[in-house]
């Protein structure tokens, strides 16, 4: 049971994402992972271990918006290759669940040459990619539509900066929002510093 977190907002992005992490931390893990939107470029920064050790390689990277991750690996040994965020093209998303279905879908779709990692969230990650020609709706729909299992997905495109999409099937996405940022997590726990007031993402709602 991992952790997922975004963030689009006027506050200290890498604040908000690492310290939201650290809240998650109870829940279990065994890598963490953020990357930000600058407005032009997605950067990635994520290691086997803990929040404290993904906080020395941020450093003083920022960016507009971001998602962050706790993975606690069901598919894939624990490795840089396999920890969140994963990255194909013009995706970049974390997750928390299990893709069912992967193996299947990288014969069906030949993605073999192009994965990084050994786990299943990748093949979504590329598989988006595939679906995407810039409308995020159309692609995630087409997603969900072709994966079978357990999911919640926090996705950046970095052709859209300071947008995150969420989609969930039976992992939790909590949302909330002030005036003027709006913060996802997979509970409550990180919610709690922006609003009292929040609602659960209903299924396959994006
Ligand atoms: N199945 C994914 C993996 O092994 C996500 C695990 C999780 O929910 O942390 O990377």
């Amino acid at each position: 049971m991992c952790g997922i977190i975004g963030y689009v907002g006027a506050n200290d992005t890498a604040g908000v994402l690492l310290n939201s992490l650290e809240l998650l931390e109870y829940r279990g893990y065994d890598s963490a992972g953020v990357a930000f939107h600058n407005g032009k470029d997605i950067s990635i920064f994520k290691c086997p271990g803990r929040v404290s050790q993904l906080r020395e390689l941020v450093g003083d990277h920022n960016g507009s918006c971001g998602i962050g991750h706790t993975r606690w690996a069901t598919h894939g040994v624990v490795s840089y290759e396999n920890a969140h965020p994963h990255q194909a093209g013009q995706v970049t998303m974390v997750h928390n669940g299990i893709i069912e279905n992967y193996r299947e879908l990288i014969s069906e779709y030949s993605l073999e040459d192009r994965l990084v990692s050994t786990g299943d969230t990748e093949v979504a990650a590329i598989l988006l990619d595939r679906f995407y020609s810039g409308d995020p709706f159309a692609a995630i729909s087409r997603l969900t539509s072709t994966i079978r299992g357990t999911y919640a997905f926090a996705i950046m495109f970095t052709d859209r900066p300071d947008e995150i999409y969420a989609v969930r099937h039976i992992s939790p996405i909590v949302v909330t929002r002030t005036d003027d940022e709006c913060v996802l997590a997979s509970d409550l726990m990180p919610l709690a510093a922006f609003s009292s007031r929040y609602c659960i993402l209903p299924e396959h709602a994006i």
